[in-house]
């Protein structure tokens, strides 16, 4: 049934694929939780699983052990002790589970794996891989390894076939479990996505399936307005839309893996970010569109450690190749662009503090001696802060009463733009002002 309404292009009518973060599966008592949640509704059939996280901050991460156990057994070390780590946790939530699977099994062939040579990739995707084998066998699903349907090309990309093939595999009327965080290269090499990449592989479940929804399950009941480390309480948003949540991101809000928009994007599958440890909080749901009359802000975002170059000529705008070489001379020093700006006669650029404390005077020099600016300046301790809403254009009052709140707690900016997105307003503060202006704002 799955797989014929992927074929004739059809939503689903009603399932839902939920990815479960790893606090979502650090240890038994977690993945009770887990359980109760799928078993809460017939329709959530597609359950795609990280690697058992921290049970505690003192906690090691699983994944971070395995990359452990493969770079000590590649310099010829003993990796007896992470190994150790691993495997007594795994043994753990088996027992406690009492899910009756071949464990012991599966973790001597994870030895084998390494003393023959594993890749940091292949090492690194079999927490998640045991994972779902546990899951599988406690929930009686049936387990769908990553690597037989997401493939991924030279450039790292999801091959299109990858699609048909998860549709197929996954097509029966049962529940399934899918690791999350690794596919295969054209070679059948397991090959894993960047860190915090089983949020991708939930993505291209759902897509796959064209399901419902995509239920991303974590330790947060939803996405918050600000940062808590600086705002106190700050809310969850109950509605976000794909756009705001990249802005936000981009700025520094740490949410979802960035690339695990992009395979719901177009078929418009929401997102739905929901509390393991707290299921009737309602969440945050990421969409297409969201009703920005009734809140045209969505959360405000932002990051310090930045630089600010910024170069005055005259007639610049007559000759677009100064730009260019501005551009050269910062790639060269290996300094990276994070964003810029065009004045009539000016050019202002926002890079990495740290590159520029390193490469900020052979810049002045190379700057100053190939391109003779009239004037250019170099200042690190920046922050920029954006203001995000898909109401923000309808609604210039906003950036008005921002811009005046933060002149009356004296928070000078050193620039402001607003309008080459039109859901963010930018501002570059001092980084030493960047706190209070977050929490003014
Ligand atoms: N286990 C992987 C990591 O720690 C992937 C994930 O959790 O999404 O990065």
């Amino acid at each position: 049934m799955t797989a014929r309404t992927y074929f004739i292009g059809k939503r689903l009518m009603d399932d839902i694929v939920c990815k479960f973060g790893g606090s979502s599966v650090a240890e038994a008592r977690q993945i009770r939780k887990v359980e109760a949640i799928i078993r809460s509704d017939p329709h959530r059939r597609y359950i795609v699983v990280s690697a058992p996280g921290k049970r505690s901050s003192q906690d090691e991460k699983i994944t971070d052990l395995l990359y452990t156990c493969q770079s000590l057994a590649a310099e010829g070390k003993s990796y007896e002790q992470p190994f150790q780590a691993v495997g007594n946790r795994f043994l753990q939530i088996d027992r406690e589970l009492e899910t009756g699977s071949e464990i012991r099994g599966w973790l001597e062939e994870l030895r084998r794996q390494l003393d023959s040579g594993a890749s940091a990739d292949l090492a690194a995707s079999r927490g998640e891989y045991l994972c779902a084998r546990l899951l599988a066998a406690h929930l009686k699903a049936e387990f769908v390894d990553s690597a037989e349907i997401i493939q991924l090309d030279r450039n790292d990309a999801v091959a299109e076939s990858s699609y048909r093939r998860t549709a197929e595999k996954l097509a029966g009327p049962g529940l399934y479990v899918i690791p999350g965080f690794y596919g295969s290269d054209s070679h059948g090499q397991i090959k894993t996505f960047s860190r915090g990449g089983s949020d991708i592989t939930g993505a291209l479940v759902a897509k796959a399936l064209n399901a419902r929804e995509y239920e991303n399950w974590t330790d947060v009941s939803g996405l918050l307005r600000a940062d808590p480390g600086i705002v106190r309480d700050p809310q969850p948003m109950a509605q976000v839309t794909y756009r705001e949540i990249r802005e936000l991101s981009y700025m520094g809000a740490k949410v979802l893996h960035e690339e695990a928009i992009l395979p719901v994007y177009e078929p418009k599958i929401p997102i739905h970010i929901r509390n393991t440890n707290r299921p009737e909080d309602p969440g945050t749901v990421i969409s297409a569109e969201r009703n920005s009359q009734v809140r045209p802000i969505a959360g405000v975002a932002g990051r310090s450690g930045l630089g600010l170059l910024y170069l005055e000529k005259f007639l610049l705008r007559k000759h677009p190749q100064y730009r260019s070489k501005v551009l050269e001379i910062l790639a060269i020093h290996g300094v990276d662009l994070e964003w810029e700006r065009w004045g009539i006669d000016s050019l202002l650029l926002l890079v990495p503090e740290k590159q520029l404390a390193e490469k900020g005077e052979a810049l002045r020099g190379v700057i100053g001696e190939e391109l003779d600016p009239d004037h250019l300046e170099i200042l690190g301790n920046m922050a920029v802060i954006a203001v995000v809403g898909e109401g923000l254009s309808k609604r210039p009052d906003i950036t008005v009463t921002v811009l005046q709140r933060l002149d009356q707690r004296d928070i000078r900016l050193r620039l402001i733009e607003q309008g080459s997105s039109r859901i963010s307003a930018l501002l570059v503060v001092q980084a030493e002002q960047f706190n209070r202006a977050v929490q003014t704002i």
